[in-house]
This record gives structure tokens, sequence and C-alpha cells, in this order.
């Protein structure tokens, strides 16, 4: 299995710093390579929070996640930016690029601690034809459109070859044709490289691509 999400669940102190409030109660599923998998629910029912543990960003407050055979939960926390950087992309719901960079340069962000500069290049060149942004390469974000944004942002996740990718409503701030066609492209893009896909999204349309479904209420995962 490449990821499994065993008995998970995140609390957080309440104000009165006595009692706890539970966010996610009990979470367990797993999946293999290949697999694409939405997580629907309502606002604040913790679907940010599930990504976040899934994306060594945050810890469980109990439960296990493992990772390619390795316990992310009992990995020390200076080893965890490696594996983050390496193993596991991330697209948010805001893209996140750095303005002052070009396209190609916030591409290639993630593989500055490694050193094969001509590879990474060639692969970002590559990511870039794929998702129609060839033509771009040197513009800056601004000159860019929302879409075309996340496009970059989607390259700039799967640069470094992770065998996961955890994408946070990639298409809330898009308007419904153009967040259609980058969920489209999410799928595409999961099935060439056999990646694991999570998205999180509102969009029972961007769910449907998906090969499973998953709601998150009261703190479960419904399937
Ligand atoms: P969603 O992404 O589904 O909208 P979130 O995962 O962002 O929901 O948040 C779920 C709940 O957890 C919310 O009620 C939020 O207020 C609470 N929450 C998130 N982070 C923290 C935190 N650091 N401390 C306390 N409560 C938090
Ligand atoms: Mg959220």
């Amino acid at each position: 299995m490449l990821l499994e999400v065993d008995h998970v669940a995140k609390h957080y102190p309440a104000p009165d710093g006595e009692s706890q409030i539970s966010i996610l109660s009990d979470i367990s599923f797993k999946t293999d390579s290949g697999n694409s998998l939405a997580i629907i629910g309502p606002s604040g029912s913790g679907k940010s929070t599930l990504l976040n543990l899934i994306g060594t960003l945050d810890r469980p407050s109990s439960g296990k996640i493992s990772l390619n055979g390795t316990e992310l939960t009992k990995v020390k926390q200076g080893e965890l930016a490696a594996i983050r950087n390496q193993q596991i992309g991330f697209v948010f719901q805001q893209h996140h690029l750095l303005p002052q960079c070009t396209v190609l340069e916030n591409v290639l962000l993630p593989t500055l601690p490694n050193p094969h500069k001509e590879t990474a290049t060639s692969r970002a060149k590559k990511l870039l034809n794929r998702v129609g942004l060839e033509d771009r390469l040197h513009h800056r974000p601004g000159q860019l459109s929302g879409g075309e944004c996340q496009r970059v942002a989607v390259v700039r996740a799967l640069i470094n070859q992770p065998m996961l990718v955890l994408a946070d409503e990639p298409t809330g701030a898009l308007d419904a044709s153009t967040a259609e066609r980058l969920g489209e492209l999410l799928v595409d893009v999961n099935k060439e490289l056999g990646t694991v896909l999570i998205v999180v999204t509102h969009s029972s349309k961007l769910a449907e691509n998906m090969h499973r479904h998953y709601e998150l209420r009261n703190g479960y995962l419904m399937g």
C-alpha cells in the first residue's frame, strides 16, 4: 500500500484550556499507486486538517499514517521536510507562486536542494509543455490568468516526481470552466504518472472524476 491512514484522530485544546475539541474522530483508509480519491464535506468539517496530517504539515493526536512503508507519525520533525519535498506534492486553493520569479523558476524551486539542474530543467519544460504552458516559461505570475497560475502550481507539485499529490480545493478560486479543465488535468496527470492523488473539494463535478469518493462528516470518513 502506498498510503495507509490508520485510526487517525485530531483534537485541539478548547479555549477554556481544559476540554478538547475533536475535529477528526477515527479516520482509516488505504490506497495504492495510480488511485485518485476525492474528499468532500462541509466547510469546517476537517478536510484541510486531514490533508495537512497526511502531508506531514501537522501531526495526529493519535493513530498512524504510513507512506510507502515509512510510518510518518514516527519520523523526527527534522527529517519530515525532506520527505515532504521529495515524496509529496501540494496544490492549494491559492497558487502561492513567487511573484518575482518566472514560471520556470517557480517550478524549479522545489528542486533547489538537489544538484541535477539540467535534468530538472528539462523535466520542468516537459511538464509545462504537458499542461500547455510551453509559451509561458519566462512570464511572471502577474502576467498569467488564474487558471494558468494553477497549472504552474500543479507542475511545481509534480517536479520532484512525488508518489503522493495532495490538492486542497485546487479549483476553489477558478471559474467553472477553468475549474473543470484543471480537474481533468489533475486526473490525467495522475493516471500518466501513477501517483496517488487526493483532492479535497466542494465541487461534486471535480469529485466525480476521481476513482473513489469519501465524505467527511462529524469526524468520520464515509465511503
Ligand atoms: P475544512 O477544510 O473542512 O473547511 P478545517 O480542517 O480547516 O476544515 O477546520 C476544521 C475545524 O478545525 C474548524 O472548526 C477549525 O476551526 C478547527 N481548527 C483548525 N485548525 C485549528 C487549530 N490550529 N486550533 C484549533 N482549531 C482548529
Ligand atoms: Mg479547508
